[in-house]
């Protein structure tokens, strides 16, 4: 059988393969990708910034409400008439006030260590934010490039489609057949030539069968690497 048209078929289809294969190892695609992945973590971050964030404020109230019922219990003890009451009381009265007072400055440190917390959060909220917006700009733009390259190379793979289609109408069916499963399975280049009596495509060595085949038919599969390999 006559492979040449085959073997033209192939050398056209295989600028398609180089064109596909360009668009897909693309930077600016690989680009979107990694911004997307970062623009993906920063997004979770900001959401559990804000559970952080919202944590930290319940516990600024709770703490707020109890320095309010410590500082009125403290109000209450002061506001005691303590013209009447008898030195031993005086005393007690004295001791709880100035309990309630280092419980109020205990509180108060703690509020103010919340407080710092909270401010941190928002610090880091607001930097993981603009670095949330940068990541995603950059991504749109390299989306945009990826896809003007898109835009750009679809016309030139209609192109070689129509000339590939054109080109199958001189082959043998059976054998394009074959040949269009292989490149299905991504195999390719599926047609290589017979060395010696190896398969110029996975450089091993036939078995005296599949080398007969190749002499009696001009083609048969590789029994290693299922490409086409044709004899001269
Ligand atoms: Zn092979």
């Amino acid at each position: 059988m006559n492979l040449s048209n085959l073997l033209d078929f192939q050398a056209k289809y295989a600028q398609r393969v180089k064109m596909e294969s360009a668009l897909n190892a693309s930077a600016h695609k690989k680009n979107a990708q990694s911004q997307l992945d970062i623009v993906n973590s920063l997004k979770e971050r900001t959401v559990s910034l804000d559970n952080e964030a919202a944590i930290a404020a319940g516990e600024y109230e709770k703490l707020s409400k109890t320095y309010e019922d410590t500082f009125s219990s403290l109000q209450k003890v002061l506001a005691k008439n303590i013209d009447d009451s008898a030195e031993a009381e005086l005393a007690s009265l004295s001791e709880l006030s100035t309990k309630i007072t280092n419980n109020l400055s205990i509180i108060e440190k703690r509020l103010q260590a919340v407080a710092g917390q909270i401010n941190q959060i928002l610090q880091d909220y607001n930097q993981t934010r603009a670095k949330y917006k940068a990541a995603g700009d950059k991504y749109k733009q390299s989306k945009a490039d990826f896809e003007a390259e898109q835009a750009e190379t679809a016309p030139k793979l209609t192109e070689l489609d129509k000339e590939l289609k054109a080109m199958e109408k001189g082959i043998d069916a059976e054998i394009l057949t074959k040949y269009k499963a292989k490149t299905t399975a991504k195999i390719f280049p599926v047609l290589v030539p017979l060395r010696g009596n190896s398969c110029g495509g996975c450089g091993m060595e036939l078995s005296t069968v599949v080398v007969g085949d190749i002499k009696k038919q001009s083609y048969a599969d590789c029994e290693h690497c299922r490409k086409i390999v044709y004899g001269g």
